[in-house]
């Protein structure tokens, strides 16, 4: 009997679908499960409210951060701040009505920091967060229109596709662009070959940060003549950029050092904190990176991620809420298996991430290598407890040392 059970919304038994789950009351199919979850998503898209009052401040949203990302709080503080302005000055925005009033203008934000040092994972936990759509894309695919490669515009087309091509919606919209320094000048190549990746591309983002109506491709790519443009307004648009801008230490210490003349020379070399010239870092140093001085300008927050230390990389391995380390408890966890690390096993594994010059972005993969052989035995032979103990890793990063070194290069 009880296994004749029917979908309470369309009615069919659990014989017709794939699959039925029971409620208390009743029970939904996965076909209507699916249809719901689209209705659910296209109501949030449709109603997104900025309520002022409901909005997280700063401080809360740099609480938030702290949770997942370890450190940075020069970065976390200047997206917080932006993150909220950005809220308020759309808030602002709609009940304006006399045209004398202050016009709030945005301020975009560019974030330099190393590879690996949390300029994604602070984007993608802000986006966690957002009532407003959030798209984030790589500057390496674009090109000058008319090249091989990905116009600029089709940034756009990926914060259209996140709220179902409402213009009006992506209008309020936050774009992350990754890897922004790709598209640097390349000003030190003889080539008498045009630069379409580079100062070309910088052009025509120049026009998205500026706010001006954007003709946008709705699939993105290359414009093409038979697809129908949307019309998108980047004036509220908020841009958070980000990159590791390689080598542009050099430029920072040749800067501070031109700089440091006169009597308390000596003084303020000795200031200089060389191990972390990246604080120092000046609208300046961008330019002579290869960034041209308007898109510069248009990007007026300029912040900086700390490289991490052992101590970072060590907080990082236990400390957010969904860090590497109880990812892997909770893996073994559904199979029922206590897993526990000897504290040394840490410690190894930072100093192997150090070793292989891996940063933060190795941690990973390091613990997958020690853990793989486990993660093979442990479903069949469901041990209550395993601990990893320091011999036993050092043994399985043996094994595979060099692919590892390897794999991130
Ligand atoms: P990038 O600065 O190159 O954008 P990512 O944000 O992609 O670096 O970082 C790569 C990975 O390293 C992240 O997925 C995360 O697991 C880890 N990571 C890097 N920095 C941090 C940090 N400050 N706090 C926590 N995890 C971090």
């Amino acid at each position: 009997m009880d296994k004749m059970k029917h979908c309470s919304f369309c009615g069919r038994s659990n014989n017709e679908v794939n699959m039925l789950i029971t409620g208390i009351n009743g029970c939904i199919c996965d076909d209507c499960a699916q249809e719901a979850n689209k209705v659910v998503m296209e109501n949030r898209k449709s109603t997104n409210k900025f309520e002022i009052g409901t909005l997280p401040t700063p401080k809360e949203i740099k609480e938030y951060l702290d949770q997942y990302v370890i450190g940075q709080d020069e970065a976390k503080i200047s997206m917080s701040v932006a993150v909220y302005n950005h809220y308020k000055r759309l808030q602002y925005e709609q009940g304006r009505d006399d045209a004398n009033d202050v016009e709030i203008e945005k301020s975009n934000i560019i974030m330099v920091g190393s590879t690996g040092t949390g300029k994604t994972l602070l984007a993608r936990t802000i986006a966690k967060m957002l009532l407003v759509p959030f798209t984030i894309v790589d500057a390496t695919v674009l090109t000058e229109a008319g090249y091989v490669g990905e116009d600029v515009e089709s940034i756009l087309s990926r914060l259209l596709q996140e709220c179902n091509y409402d213009a009006s919606v992506a209008e309020r919209g936050i774009v992350f662009i990754d890897e922004i320094d790709k598209i640097a000048r390349k000003s030190d190549n003889p080539s008498i070959t045009r630069d379409v990746s580079g100062e070309g591309v910088q052009q025509g983002l120049l026009k998205l940060l500026e706010g001006s109506v954007i003709n946008v491709p709705p699939y993105g790519g290359r414009k093409h003549p038979d697809q129908k443009f949307i019309q998108v307004n980047t004036k509220n648009i908020l841009f958070i950029c980000g990159g590791a801008f390689d080598g542009i230490e050099r430029r920072i210490a040749q800067r501070l050092n031109t700089h440091v003349v006169g009597f308390d020379a000596v003084e303020n070399t000795a200031k200089v904190d060389k191990s972390n010239l990246m604080q120092y870092i000046a609208p300046m140093d961008l330019k002579a990176f290869g960034l041209i001085p308007e898109i510069i300008g248009r990007l007026p927050i300029l912040t900086h991620l700390e490289p991490l230390d052992r101590d970072a990389l060590r907080n990082i391995l236990t400390e957010p809420k969904n860090s590497i380390i109880k990812q892997y408890t909770r893996l073994f966890e559904i199979d029922g298996t206590k897993l526990k690390f000897q504290p040394e096993v840490l410690d190894f594994i930072v100093d192997k991430a150090i070793e292989f010059k891996l940063g933060a972005r190795g941690l990973r993969s390091i613990v997958e290598s020690i853990m793989m052989e486990k993660m093979f035995e442990t479903p069949s032979s469901k041990p209550k407890t395993l601990t990893i103990t320091l011999e036993y890793a050092k043994k399985q990063i043996d094994k595979v040392a060099s692919k590892i070194a390897n794999s991130q290069q």
